[in-house]
């Protein structure tokens, strides 16, 4: 189910402004990372979900090659020229869309410009990739007008180069494809090494609580750097002791990395844990969502801020507290840091039941602490991208 007033809301703002109905709409919704942390990089696995929360994005074509875009909840438009696809530092909105025009041009050359115009209700920089869901739903809509068609992987991709090339965010492609393939009630389980994905059912008795702390420690692109550096050494190392190929920690169990991590200064090493415990984490979680073992499944959850806190280090007093109090709450069954880190949003699972007073409880518990309380959203995993008409 699509949010239904924002939808309309949209469609309303498109006729005030366009002066007509718009030729095609879609819609994509952001997305939380459940289990599986910095795991894709080293070409593991992730749990992650499309969300309630979304964009929608409306568009009909033009005469000419001008283009004019519309963010809808700001009321701000640019125009441009479809020969001249370019990354603005104002109004850096924009970028996203522009960045996934130049992707699908790329396949095919759009024969004209367009009126377009987004707008949705997830909250922005927040951890719930608002960005990859703008992409997404301005890719299939533009696609849809152009009669441009891609796979899902394909978008996903152009969704991803649109965030390294447009807006200067070097990100993987879990937002993309988590907003593409989700399912209602369901959790999208990617490999990223194939970049293959399938769902796993999680079930009407479970939905998410996202709490974002807005913490934002300093040097987070140099410590992500350092992290990343370290898993490669890691990687490489064990490339080197262990008889099968290894091309990435991906390829190295707990058992072998228990016995072969002496060579490698320790905190290279627990670096290295991480990411091959979340994969092992993933694996074991599918097994236990096939059984219907909620209770399992959350304890990996606890389980795998453990490791981010001990062993990664990329968690934080504030992401901490969160998880702590989350421990005490009745009805949680896990909860961990979602995303780079150092800062955030954590991850609760919880009986949809319990999902009011544990919001409340978690809000009163960080504002015991840090004198204002974290943001928290009900959260449940709902439907992928698609175009609407
Ligand atoms: P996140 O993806 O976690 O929400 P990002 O910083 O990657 O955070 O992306 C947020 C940016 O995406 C915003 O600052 C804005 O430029 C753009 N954006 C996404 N959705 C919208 C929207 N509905 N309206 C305006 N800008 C949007
Ligand atoms: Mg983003």
């Amino acid at each position: 189910m699509v949010n239904e007033t924002v939808h309309k809301e949209l469609l309303k703002k498109y006729r005030a402004h366009f002066g007509r109905d718009p030729e095609v709409v879609a819609y994509a919704p952001g997305r939380i990372e459940v289990l599986g942390n910095h795991t894709d990089y080293n070409e593991g696995f992730v749990f992650s979900a499309a969300i309630n929360f979304g964009t929608f994005f409306a568009a009909s074509k033009c005469e000419t090659t001008g283009c004019h875009l519309v963010a809808g909840d700001l009321m701000k438009e640019v125009s441009f020229d479809l020969q001249h696809i370019e990354a603005s530092k104002t109004d850096t909105w924009q970028n996203y869309v522009k960045g996934t025009l130049a992707g699908l041009a790329g396949v095919k050359a759009p024969s004209c410009g367009f009126d377009g115009m987004f707008f949705g209700n997830i909250p922005l920089g927040s951890g719930l990739s608002s960005s990859a869901a703008l992409e997404m739903c301005a890719g299939l809509a533009l696609g849809q007008l152009y009669g441009i068609s891609v796979d899902t992987v394909t978008l996903a991709k152009i969704g991803q180069k649109a965030e390294h090339d447009y807006a200067g965010c070097n990100c993987g492609l879990l937002d993309q494809i988590s907003s593409l393939a989700g399912q209602a009630g369901k959790l999208v389980k990617t490999d990223f090494r194939s970049v293959a994905f399938e769902t796993a059912e999680l079930g009407a008795d479970a939905c998410f609580l996202m709490c974002n702390t807005h913490a934002k420690h300093a040097l987070v692109d140099g410590a992500y750097n350092k992290l990343r550096a370290s898993c490669e050494q890691a990687a490489a190392h064990f490339a080197k002791v262990l008889r099968h190929p290894v091309k990435a920690l991906r390829d190295v169990s707990m058992a072998e990395w228990a016995i072969y991590k002496r060579d490698l200064p320790e905190a290279v090493a627990n670096r290295a844990a991480h990411p091959i415990g979340e994969d092992e984490r993933v694996l074991k979680g599918a097994e236990l969502l096939a059984k219907g073992d909620l209770p399992g499944f959350g304890a990996l959850m606890f389980d795998s801020h453990e490791s981010s806190r001990v062993l990664f280090e990329n968690s934080c007093e504030e992401l901490d507290a969160v998880v702590d109090a989350a421990k005490k709450i009745p009805g949680v069954l896990g909860a961990r840091l979602s995303g780079g880190g150092f800062g955030g949003s954590v991850v609760v699972l919880v009986h949809p039941r319990d999902a009011e007073t544990a919001s409340i409880a978690l809000a009163n518990a960080y504002a015991a602490k840090f004198g204002k309380p974290c943001d928290v959203s009900v959260i449940k995993p709902a439907a992928g991208a698609r175009v609407l008409k």
